[in-house]
């Protein structure tokens, strides 16, 4: 974060927090609340870490949504800016980090059609461009990459390295929106092949990515002194569970056993600690992932990041929300 920077707007790395209700088996566990947002900005731990002093108690963050914050407000005054950005040339990415069960899922679909809806406002209060979306969207479960807008492509497309385009997945289905119902209705054929997924394999959701990408070109209609044309991409990314990361503990140290580690979850955890610190991180291992490559365009350079940390607020997830708020903080 820049000195000063509670303008969530001029950050290139947006970290928001966001904790969710306890949900009903938690109540009916009589699960308690481990976690209180003091304010906009800082989420602490109640009662104040008593058992384990070494630990810190509150978290700062760009921005804290409580248990009764809407999708909407976290949309509006968390991401907002970075997913317009799209709109202006600039790639950009969102993603929702936490456990299984956090609320990454749900805060990702109520963000989507939040940007897709601002996204089409914006076109009609452009009348001076020409714009066209286009959209794909992609699974990676077990360093396989599947297409999700295409049932019939297979497991395992291949990643190919375009001069100009970067990375890029062969064969990946991209398809021309016309319109926001239209593009609504491809979202929902993506999220609906994922589910397909879930029920043949068995609780994929908690193991794989998930990445819609928005393309977004414009043209200027008339000589002008503005930019004639723009094309960048907005990335929407549902992460696998962050309990598939390899989790550290307090002091960075200790490896958690019993744990299947997911590589591009732990890649893109690298990724995004190296580029917080910015221009003395050295190289940022961009190729050794799946996600990580598919996204070095949309992450670091001149794009645009913004992290949405789903927590669980019950004491039996402690640790796990714990392990979530150290890496938002390294993500700072
Ligand atoms: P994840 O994708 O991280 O595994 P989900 O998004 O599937 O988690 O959320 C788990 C459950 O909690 C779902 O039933 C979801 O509807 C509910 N839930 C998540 N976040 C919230 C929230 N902010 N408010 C109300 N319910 C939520
Ligand atoms: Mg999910």
């Amino acid at each position: 974060s820049t000195p000063g920077g509670s303008k969530v707007s001029e950050e290139k790395i947006v970290v928001t927090v966001r904790l969710r209700p306890l949900n009903k088996r938690e109540q009916l566990a009589k699960d308690q609340v481990a976690w209180e947002c003091i304010d906009d900005h800082s989420i602490v731990h109640k009662p104040p870490s008593l058992e384990r002093a070494t630990q810190p108690a509150s978290f700062t963050f760009d921005r804290v949504f409580g248990p009764s914050s809407l999708t909407e407000t976290v949309y509006e005054e968390g991401v907002k800016n970075v997913a317009l950005s799209a709109l202006m040339g600039i790639n950009a990415t969102i993603f929702a980090y936490g456990q299984t069960s956090s609320g990454k899922t749900y805060t990702m679909r109520g963000i989507t059609e939040k940007a897709v809806n601002d996204i089409y406002n914006h076109i009609m209060n452009t009348p001076e461009r020409d714009f066209r979306i286009k959209i794909s969207g992609l699974e990676i479960y077990n360093e396989n990459v599947r297409d999700l807008l295409n049932s019939e492509s297979g497991r395992n497309l291949k990643l190919l390295d375009d001069p100009e385009k970067g990375t890029v997945v062969e064969k990946l289905v991209e398809e021309t929106a016309n319109g926001n119902q239209h593009l609504r209705h491809l979202i929902s054929i993506c999220e609906a092949q994922r589910q397909v997924g879930e029920t043949a394999l068995n609780d994929t959701s908690s193991r794989s990515h998930q990445i819609i990408r928005l393309t977004i070109e414009s043209t200027l209609r008339e000589n002008s002194d503005c930019v004639r044309s723009y094309v960048a991409s907005l990335n929407l990314v549902d992460l696998a569970g962050s309990e598939r990361a390899s989790q550290t503990n307090a002091d960075g140290a200790r490896l958690r056993e019993g744990c299947h580690i997911n590589l591009s979850l732990m890649t893109l955890t690298t990724v995004i600690r190296k580029l917080s610190v910015g221009k003395r991180s050295g190289h940022i291992p961009y190729r050794d992932s799946k996600l990580t490559r598919i996204l070095q365009h949309s992450l670091g350079g001149n794009a645009r990041t913004a992290i949405i940390c789903t927590l669980s607020p019950a004491f039996s997830h402690i640790e796990q929300s714990r392990n979530t708020l150290y890496f938002a903080t390294r993500a700072k």
